[in-house]
């Protein structure tokens, strides 16, 4: 049975879901958080030293106060995974979870994204047996042990050179010989003496005894007849991330990456349904960016559960603008 309906349901627990449910909250609004976990990605990094006006904060921690900020102005949170989202009119959508069922007004929808898969043979067999997707969680397993990082991005960047501090030797194996992370820690990686970079390489297998990694075999793309073995103990997937289209495909309108497509007001194709964070269309994925996003569709939600008062001056149909 539906118990109660809420003002709106925010899907998600993480910089964009967090700071929705605390704006949603200040205006009054009977708010519902349902998410997995607290804090999504940024939960797995060990230092945030770029979000405005915090010189330092772990990822964990920085999610921990935008939880209790949320909770502090009056937002519910319930730990459920959603598997289903029904709009039956306007200001009357109903989403399902495991746990139960919950009625809402509006839906804002900011699950971010989950790690994308290599796709190669051993991948799945060894996960959890030396391959990880989650370098800040399990670089403490592999102290004076043998690593490969695959991926060329800021996260595979990153996660070289904090599994250097711990491992014995890393590895860094891009299918580009040029990386698409920040130039800052690309430098960084350069002037680590344990980090090896193997360039304009394909993983083509995960390789193991039977029960743990022993090497990642990888072919070079120039020239695909060198096929190499590098021995390791643990290799971490950082090769970006994907966004859970399943859920929302028949919902909203969704961009070549299954991203969702957003206005500026984070209004999505249908109306009552606003997106947030890194499963919009939004360029630069970024904790701040993700807050400011979810700020954006909490006061947009208010406009159109209040039947268009203005959450604030809003200069796109301002009559002077
Ligand atoms: P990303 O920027 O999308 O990079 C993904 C990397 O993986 C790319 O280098 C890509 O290669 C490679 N790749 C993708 N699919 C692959 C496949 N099937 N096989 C092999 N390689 C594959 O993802 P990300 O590094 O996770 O970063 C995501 C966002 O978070 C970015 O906006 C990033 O700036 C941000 N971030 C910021 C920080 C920080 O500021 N400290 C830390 C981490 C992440 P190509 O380059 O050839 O496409």
């Amino acid at each position: 049975m539906e118990a109660q309906t809420y003002d709106t349901l925010i899907i998600g627990g993480a910089c964009a879901g967090l700071a929705a449910g605390t704006y949603a909250a200040r205006r009054a609004m009977k708010t519902l958080i349902v998410t997995k976990d607290i804090g999504g990605q940024i939960a797995t990094t060990p230092s945030v030293e770029n979000y405005p006006a915090i010189d330092f904060v772990t990822g964990p921690q920085l999610a921990q106060d935008m939880m209790a900020q949320a909770m502090k102005w009056g937002a519910e949170l319930q730990y459920d995974e959603i598997s289903k989202i029904e709009k039956r009119g306007e200001k009357d959508f109903v989403v399902t979870g495991d746990k139960g069922t919950y009625a809402s007004k509006s839906l804002i929808l900011a699950y971010g994204k989950t790690p994308r898969n290599l796709d190669v043979p051993g991948e799945k067999k060894y996960a959890g047996k030396g391959v990880s997707y989650c370098v800040t969680c399990d670089a403490p397993l592999f102290r004076n042990r043998t690593v490969v990082v695959v991926g060329g991005g800021s996260s595979a960047l990153e996660g070289a050179l904090i599994l250097s501090k711990v491992a014995k030797k890393v590895y860094i194996v891009h299918r580009r010989d040029e990386f698409r992370g920040e130039e800052v820690l690309v430098a960084q990686m350069k002037a680590e003496p344990k980090i090896e970079m193997v360039l304009s390489s394909v993983t083509q297998e995960v390789v193991g005894d039977g029960q743990y990694v022993t090497a990642l075999r990888v072919q070079d793309v120039k020239d695909a007849s060198i096929v190499r073995d590098i021995p390791v103990d643990g290799v971490f997937v950082e090769i970006g991330f994907i966004v859970n289209s399943a859920l929302i495909k028949e919902l909203v309108d969704l961009d070549r990456l299954n991203q969702v497509i957003t206005n500026k007001k984070m209004e999505t194709s249908t109306s009552g349904v606003f997106a947030c964070g890194d499963l919009t269309d939004s360029p630069y994925k970024q904790a701040v960016i993700s807050a400011g996003e979810g700020a954006s569709a909490a006061l947009t939600a208010y406009s159109y559960v209040n039947d268009g008062k203005a959450a604030g001056v809003d200069w796109t149909s301002h009559p002077t603008s």
